[in-house]
């Protein structure tokens, strides 16, 4: 029986939603039936070229859903099992896995060169980032499903698999924030906000959020942000007027771009942190001249899912949750349908929002 599904025919096209033909899930395969899945900017991304994966696809990467059937030799889930979409599969034995940092595994993208899927013509299908959550149903391997904590309503559990994993990471695991620290959050979209939320729960002294648009200052104070500047060109220079004319302690940048990378940068103390979590274009060029960088003394790292291994995170976030330290819901402004992922795409352009979540 056919599924309904958000098809990227071709890099550059717009999304179809129709259905698709799934097969039973075959040795070390799941079956899963969505709850929820987000729209993240990286959906958008690959569909519009900046990031590439083989075409046509069904994107779709941060979900959660019911487990409906496993394939021979899967024994960690069963029928009936809630359990979150892990976009990035670790294999456990290349280089990166050896010295456990699974989030730079050399092989987590290899299923997505794999057809998994057809249209109802019979065409093949990929699965955009392994998971293909943009669907009613998906078959994945079993290596991308991690049990829903217990305390986690289905739903929501959706966010986890992208947003705050990736967002709580960037603070918790790669810029390493420090009780007392003063943070500042460049993009409040459903990461920027799950990275507010994470130094506020790091205890953060001062939280400073930053986004183009003046209409997300509710939105971040709700997720813990303390102060709100509209970016702009003096962006840095207010950042350093609100800490003593010093600088952050620790800047996130999620929002991919060489203004924004540039300005983080700028608006932390000497000695600072800036870690880059937005996955901007090739066209994004970064200059810093000689001088400064020894000057400031300051690291601009990368982060790659937040620098999260989600088996053990999961557990931990989970913990946050049930404590009421991290909300969830407060991260999506949106609930939709799946043919409401193209206008999401257009809201996510004009920077407007925070998750739209598709609620199946
Ligand atoms: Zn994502
Ligand atoms: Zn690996």
């Amino acid at each position: 029986m056919a599924v309904r599904a958000a098809v990227l025919p071709a890099v550059g096209s717009p999304l179809e939603i129709t259905g698709i033909e799934l097969p039973d899930p075959g040795p070390g395969q799941v079956r899963v039936r969505l709850a929820a899945a987000g729209v993240c900017h990286s959906d958008l991304s690959l569909s519009d070229g900046t990031m590439r994966v083989p075409v046509p696809a069904v994107l779709g990467h941060e979900g959660a859903g019911t487990v409906v059937a496993v394939g021979e030799g899967v024994g960690h889930v069963s029928p009936g099992d809630g359990v979150v979409l892990n976009w990035a599969p670790s294999c456990g034995g290349c280089h990166a896995c050896s010295l456990g940092e699974v989030w730079l595994c050399a092989n987590a993208l290899k299923g997505a060169a794999d057809v998994y899927a057809r249209t109802t013509e019979g065409t093949g299908l990929h699965p955009g980032l392994n998971v293909a959550a943009f669907a009613e149903e998906t078959v994945v391997s079993a290596s991308c499903v991690l049990p829903v904590p217990d305390g986690v309503p289905l739903t929501d559990a959706a966010l986890l698999g992208c947003a705050v994993l990736t967002g709580y990471g960037a603070v918790h695991h790669a810029a390493r924030v420090r009780q007392g620290e003063t943070v500042a959050v460049f993009g409040v979209g459903g990461v920027g906000l799950a990275a507010l939320q994470a130094a506020r729960i790091a205890g953060a002294s001062k939280i400073v959020a930053v986004d183009v648009s003046p209409g997300k200052e509710d939105l971040a104070r709700a997720a813990g942000a303390t102060d709100y500047v509209v970016a702009s060109e003096t962006t840095a220079r207010e950042i350093r007027g609100l800490t003593g004319k010093q600088g952050v302690d620790v800047a996130v940048e999620c929002a991919g771009r060489a203004v924004s990378i540039r300005a983080a940068w700028d608006s932390t103390r000497r000695g600072g942190r800036t870690t880059v979590v937005g996955i901007g274009g090739k066209d994004q060029q970064v200059t810093f001249n000689a001088l400064e960088i020894f000057h400031w003394g300051r690291t601009l790292s990368g982060c790659v899912y937040g620098n999260s291994d989600p088996a053990k995170d999961l557990p931990v976030l989970a913990g946050h949750i049930r404590a009421g330290r991290l909300d969830l819901s407060a991260l999506v402004t949106e609930r939709i349908s799946l043919d409401g992922i193209p206008a999401a795409f257009e809201n996510m352009l004009a920077g407007k929002g925070g998750r739209a979540l598709v609620v199946f």
